[in-house]
């Protein structure tokens, strides 16, 4: 194998290749369009495209595409080679300027949450030059965003990158104030990725696992987690096959990953890439969840990225680490004097200030049918949106909070009496998994995204949120006289901090005091998807959106509803599978468990054996009960499930399914499993939990 460090990003159309490959002045004007967001004229285009096929036939592609991200949230792709026919025969390559910059798609098949109108079915794929193009599979493959014919987004990438300018705008206003004037202000994002892996011929005897990607059946294994041998623990061959190939994978992608280690559950393992610039953030993380899947395949193995595969045990989500810098410095870092330690307060004053106006949006961003079964249980954050700072921090915001810091007229310091900031240290309690909000070291850490999310949303979320935070805070403070800029600025932090102070929270986030008072202190609490969603289109949230440039109200209205129907459709697909399985799966096994033992019972008793004659029976009776008890929970999910199908109103349907369906499915699942531990195993139909997680 190549040398490590040759490896990394051989299949990327990097500036480095691009230095190579590109004429000088090309490349300068490129360079200016990636910067600075300049239009590409044709024959830049033209010389840049023909680089690049070049740079890609030369490493074994054949054909291109416009990797796009639809609503969907996963990626697509269509594949287009480079080959031309001549009228003799023989043929050329050829890859234009046109085809490089913009892609025609039917958008009819995407969804589109009723934005594209009927008679106009054809949307645009349109070159992202700030995200370098990469050979996946012998395909050049262009990262672009999606668009109607009328130019609204019609994909995850475009709002991303308008909420990233607005984060540049604002951010760049307030470093002014402080005399401060950096080239770009960008989003920093490293995404902690957990996911499952088990053996690939248990899965393919689990349909539940092939159709939902999670088990709507399994009684609880005899050994869990509680002996947590796992987290840290070696790593199995099978397992670190399979990592060593996809680390190799993704560092030819030039993906910088970074860190591999097992998580608590058993076959549940984590990678984290080193953070990069959020939009390359965003497809990396992409990259990573498809190569994931790919590559367990060569293995025998199934990577399960769904965020609840096994109920009882521990889930998976994504830790999306934030944090925002210029090329010279971490604006969520401390610093190291009085002045860096004000400037760190504004923006962490935002951040505080952003969660707490926004939290039903940020809550709205992670909301899906996965997630619902994992926020608020086994190690994962509650729905409650708060946010953790740590006791140094917390005893520093409350400071000022209360007057108690100032700047000194004098010396223009900040005083934070016996605290000093720039020595804050990791504190120990950021272990404190219950927070979904949570400031560690020089960043935060959103906890409530989900493994299978496109982490767009939330970050999306996150920076329009902060940008509007920043904006008021610039609008404020701008035309203050130098000299009293310091003291207004920590004015203004103190009162902006009182008033979202509720949001902040140290302690236990799944007891019940906390439930009770975060309601007390009027914060949302959204537990599933169906509450959530709607917080996407509520008229403060979509003021926001059109505010800072990010969303119109048609798109977020469109986005609202591809969730809501995303929803529905896996709730119709999981009760439906949900009874097919008890009915043609379970239900025959354990009546024909059942007749077996009644058969035995006759044998026993012509033979007088007393004794066994009543734990037989009793087995029996159990059986009879439980099969009773499957019938009518299936009678009643099942007719649940017809009227949930039977609303039209999505809104209302997701309510019915969240609330009526889904505890429906639960005691059915809970009668299944019951049966489990009473049937003998070598009748049972399905590999158990102790058969798919202890295995691999
Ligand atoms: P943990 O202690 O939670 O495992 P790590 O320090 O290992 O945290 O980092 C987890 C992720 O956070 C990695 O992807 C890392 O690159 C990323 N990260 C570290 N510093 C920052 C930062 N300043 N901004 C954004 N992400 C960061
Ligand atoms: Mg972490």
């Amino acid at each position: 194998m190549a040398d490590l460090t040759e490896r990394f990003g051989t299949m990327v159309f990097s500036e480095d290749e691009m230095k190579r490959w590109l004429p000088k002045d090309v490349y300068k004007k490129l360079a200016k369009t990636i910067e600075e967001g300049e239009p590409l004229d044709l024959d830049v285009a033209n010389a840049v495209a023909h680089a690049m096929k070049e740079w890609a036939m030369l490493h074994g592609a054949t054909h291109y595409a416009h990797w796009f991200q639809p609503l969907s949230g996963i990626t697509s792709e269509k594949h287009d080679s480079f080959l031309e026919p001549n009228q003799d025969g023989t043929a050329f390559t050829k890859f234009s300027g046109k085809a490089l910059i913009k892609g025609e798609s039917d958008a009819s098949s995407f969804p589109n949450g009723g934005l594209r109108a009927t008679f106009e079915a054809r949307g645009y794929t349109v070159w992202d030059a700030t995200s370098p193009a990469f050979i996946k599979d012998d395909v050049l493959c262009i990262p672009t965003a999606f668009c109607s014919y009328t130019g609204e987004a019609l994909d995850k990438k475009t709002p991303l990158l308008r909420s990233m300018t607005a984060l540049d705008v604002q951010a760049k206003r307030v470093l002014a104030l402080f005399g401060k004037h950096p080239k770009k202000v960008v989003p920093n994002v490293g995404d902690e990725q957990e996911y499952f892996l088990i053996k690939k011929d248990a899965y393919r005897k689990r349909r539940d696992l092939v159709i939902t990607g999670r088990t709507l059946f399994g009684a609880a294994p005899a050994k869990g987690q509680e002996l947590e041998e796992h987290y840290f623990g070696a790593i199995r061959p099978t397992v670190s096959a399979y990592m060593k190939d996809l680390d190799d994978e993704l560092w030819a992608l030039g993906i910088p990953s970074k860190t591999k280690h097992n998580e608590v559950a058993p076959c549940q393992h984590e990678l984290a890439p080193v953070y990069s610039e959020l939009n390359e953030a965003v497809d990396n993380n992409l990259l990573i969840m498809e190569k994931m899947k790919l590559i367990a395949s060569r293995h025998d193995l199934v990577c399960l990225l769904h965020e609840k595969p096994f109920e009882g045990i521990n889930g998976s989500g994504k830790h999306n680490n934030w944090s925002l810098g210029t090329a010279d410095e971490n604006l969520l870092d401390p610093g190291d004097t009085p002045e860096e330690n004000l400037q760190f307060i504004v923006f962490l004053t935002a951040v505080i200030e952003a969660v707490d106006k926004y939290q039903d949006l940020l809550r709205a961003s992670v909301a899906s049918c996965g997630n619902d079964h994992r926020l608020g249980a086994d190690e994962a954050p509650p729905a409650i949106m708060s946010i953790f700072l740590g006791d140094q921090l917390t005893e520093v915001v409350e400071m000022i909070m209360d007057g108690e810091a100032s700047v000194h007229a004098t010396t223009d310091t900040l005083d934070l009496g016996a605290v000093v900031l720039p020595n804050l240290e990791q504190d120990n309690t950021d272990r404190n998994r219950t927070s979904p909000f949570a400031f560690t070291n020089n960043k935060f850490e959103f906890r409530a995204v989900g493994s299978e999310a496109n982490v767009s949303d939330a970050n999306m979320v996150l920076d329009t949120a902060v940008a509007q935070a920043l904006r008021d805070f610039a609008d404020a403070l701008e035309g203050t006289p130098a000299g009293d800029f310091q003291e207004k600025a920590l004015e203004y932090c103190a009162e902006h901090l009182r008033a979202h102070r509720r949001i902040l929270f140290s302690g236990d986030g799944y007891s019940e005091a906390w439930h009770k008072e975060a309601e007390e202190r009027g914060l949302f609490n959204l537990p599933t998807t169906a509450e959530a969603l709607p917080q996407f289109v509520a008229p403060k949230n979509l003021a926001l959106f059109a505010e800072m440039g990010v969303l119109t109200e048609a798109e977020a209205v469109c986005r609202y509803e591809v969730k809501l129907e995303k929803y529905n459709k896996l709730m119709n697909i999981e009760a439906t599978t949900m009874v097919r399985e008890a009915r043609r799966t379970y239900r025959p096994v354990i009546t024909a468990y059942a007749t077996k033992v009644a058969k035995g019972l006759e044998t026993i008793r012509a033979a007088g054996a007393e004794a066994v004659m009543q734990c037989e029976q009793d087995t029996l009776n159990e059986l009879c009960c439980g099969i009773t008890q499957i019938n009518y929970c299936i009678k009643v999910l099942d007719e649940l499930h017809k009227n949930a199908e039977a609303i039209v109103d999505g809104q209302a349907q997701a309510e019915v399914y969240a609330h009526k369906v889904a505890p429906a499915m639960a005691e059915l699942r809970a009668a299944v499993d019951a049966m489990e531990e009473i049937v003998a195993a070598d009748y049972w139909p399905v590999p158990t939990y102790d058969d798919i997680l202890f295995y691999v």
